[in-house]
Order: C-alpha cells, then sequence, then structure tokens
C-alpha cells in the first residue's frame, strides 16, 4: 500500500487544475477537512486498489508581483517540502527549454521527488517535444511525461510516475468509506474539525462523531443528523454549554463547512450522547467508523 501527498505547481494556464481533475476521483471543493500531519489544504483524492494519492491545494500562480513574490514563493516552497510527490506541468511552448521553463517558476523545485508533465502535448506537433523532453532529462527529475489534460491523453504514464515516487504508507483516510460513502464520511470529518476549532483539548479527542442520517430533500434542504459520543456527563454539559450555546456554536461552524462543502443548504441536527468508556469499546469504534469514519483510525 502506498499513500501520500501530491501537490501540482507550475505558472497560471498551464493546465494545473485540469491535470489535476483529471487524476483524481474525488474532488473536494471549497473546503476540506486535513489529516493533522499536513499544514496544507487537500484539494482532491485519487484512490486505487492500492495507494491514496491526496493532492495539496498549492498556491499554483507564481507570477512575478514585486515584495508579494518572495512571500509566495516561501508558502509554495513549504507546500513543496511537505508534498512527498510534486507534480510540476509545463507547457512545451517552442523554442522553449527546462533551463527558461524552470527559471519562470521563481521556486526552487525538489527534482528528485519531482516529476515534469508536459502538458498540452495536443497543441505541437511530436518533433518539437523531443528537444523540450530531453533538456529536462538532463535535470535530475524522477521523470518526465508527456501528457494533454485536456484529451486526458498519458494520464495513466503520469499516474504511474507519481505512484512511483509515492511512499509506502496506510491510506490517511479509510478507502472502503470513501467509495461507498464519501459524503457521509467527510460530513463526519467536518463536525469532528468544528470540535476542534470550538472547544479545548480535551473534548476533541474525547468525541467520536456519528451520522445518524443523512437524507436528501426534494425541494428542501438535505437533512444532517449527527450524534457526538462524549464519555462522561461533564464533556455533555461543556459540549452542550450553558443554555446550550457552545453546542449552537459549535453546529453553526459546522453546517457553514457542510454547506461549501456539499455546495448546498443543510439542516444539520446535532445530539449530544454520554458512552462511558468508549475509547476502551473496539466494537463501538469500529461499528462507528464503519458507518461513516472519524479521521483517523
Ligand atoms: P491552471 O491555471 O494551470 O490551473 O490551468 P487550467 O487547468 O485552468 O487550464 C488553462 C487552460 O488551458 C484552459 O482553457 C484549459 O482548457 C486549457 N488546457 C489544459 N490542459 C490542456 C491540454 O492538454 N491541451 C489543450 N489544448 N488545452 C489545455
Ligand atoms: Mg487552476
Amino acid at each position: 500500500m502506498k499513500s501520500g501527498f501530491v501537490a501540482i505547481i507550475g505558472r497560471p494556464n498551464v493546465g494545473k487544475s485540469t491535470l489535476t481533475n483529471a487524476l483524481m476521483n474525488f474532488k473536494i471543493s471549497a473546503v476540506s477537512p486535513k489529516p493533522q500531519t499536513t499544514r496544507q489544504r487537500i484539494v482532491g483524492i485519487a484512490n486505487g486498489p492500492d495507494y491514496q494519492m491526496l493532492f495539496l491545494d498549492t498556491p499554483g500562480v507564481l507570477t512575478p508581483r514585486y515584495e508579494l513574490q518572495r512571500l509566495m514563493a516561501k508558502e509554495i516552497e513549504a507546500a513543496l517540502a511537505d508534498a512527498d510527490v510534486v507534480v510540476l506541468v509545463v507547457e512545451p511552448e517552442f523554442g522553449t527549454d527546462a533551463e527558461s521553463l524552470l527559471q519562470g517558476l521563481r521556486v526552487r523545485v525538489p527534482e528528485t521527488k519531482t516529476v515534469v508533465a508536459i502538458n498540452k502535448i495536443d497543441t505541437v506537433p511530436k518533433p518539437e517535444l523531443l528537444p523540450v523532453i530531453k533538456s529536462f532529462s538532463e535535470k535530475g527529475f524522477a521523470a518526465i511525461v508527456p501528457v494533454s489534460a485536456l484529451k486526458r491523453d498519458g494520464i495513466d504514464d503520469l499516474r504511474a510516475a507519481i505512484l512511483a515516487k509515492l511512499p509506502e504508507g496506510m491510506p490517511y483516510y479509510p478507502q472502503d468509506q470513501l467509495t461507498t460513502q464519501p459524503e457521509r464520511f467527510f460530513v463526519a470529518e467536518l463536525i469532528r474539525e468544528a470540535l476542534f476549532a470550538c472547544y479545548g483539548e480535551e473534548i476533541p479527542y474525547s468525541t467520536i462523531v456519528e451520522i445518524d442520517e443523512f437524507k436528501e430533500r426534494e425541494g428542501r434542504k438535505d437533512f444532517v443528523r449527527a450524534v457526538i459520543y462524549v464519555e462522561r456527563d461533564s464533556q455533555k454539559a461543556i459540549v452542550i454549554g450553558s443554555k446550550g450555546k457552545a453546542l449552537r456554536q459549535l453546529g453553526s461552524r459546522a453546517r457553514e463547512q457542510i454547506e461549501a462543502f456539499l455546495e448546498r443548504p443543510v439542516y444539520l441536527e446535532l445530539w449530544v450522547k454520554v458512552k462511558a468508556g468508549w475509547r476502551q469499546d473496539g466494537t463501538f469504534i469500529r461499528d462507528r467508523f464503519r458507518s461513516q469514519g472519524n479521521g483517523e483510525l
């Protein structure tokens, strides 16, 4: 099993978004829950039988903008450091070589974990590609793959090149849930994320979220009922707060995130229940995970 973070970088308009869409099978729009292991936002997931690629939202705009440029370059370099694999997207403009294509980037690209995708090959005759490929091949990149994101040409080769550089490891998100119930899974993750945002250290780690009901309703808001399990009565009191104020705040934050994620309005109902010692109850936890997932296992 292989899993890891993939950053896609390149100058504006080279086809980064088109290429990312061609590679992934779950798009995470607007917001995304993120494993604690990275500072970056995940925009999408490519899930295969023996791999999971998490695509990072790398600030892709690499045009010079005076002082802003330096700050942005720093941010991009941080994202590149977090990534297990970097995909550098370039266009095979006539007469350009690796040197000038790289200069336009203004950030240091970590060559050994970088796959170069020469995109838009549908726009140039083959012979013009060869010198571009050759000039990159002298630079120590992990691989150089000609593709057309638009025509879905070369995507399998690119995926294989990324996979070759992806580290061994367990998937960050449970795969079966992503394939069967991705929305339920992410809704539970977003409620968890809101728990981390709204309460101190103790509460989030003492809770497990279960999506009890998730109904799409014709002409009305989607209905989501979630149960937040805590271990003790005292924790339940904290989660609910005085006159229910804390729970209302949690609910409105979670609802905003869920609506941004689903791109439609939802009615969110939150319940808080005490389940003493749930953390020691393997069956209880597995059942909750099976129903929709709760972050890391
Ligand atoms: P980004 O700014 O790097 O994210 O680039 P986009 O993915 O938004 O693509 C910019 C433009 O290039 C869009 O009009 C795409 O349709 C086009 N484009 C992307 N990939 C290809 C390709 O492989 N061939 C051609 N001909 N056009 C492409
Ligand atoms: Mg884009």
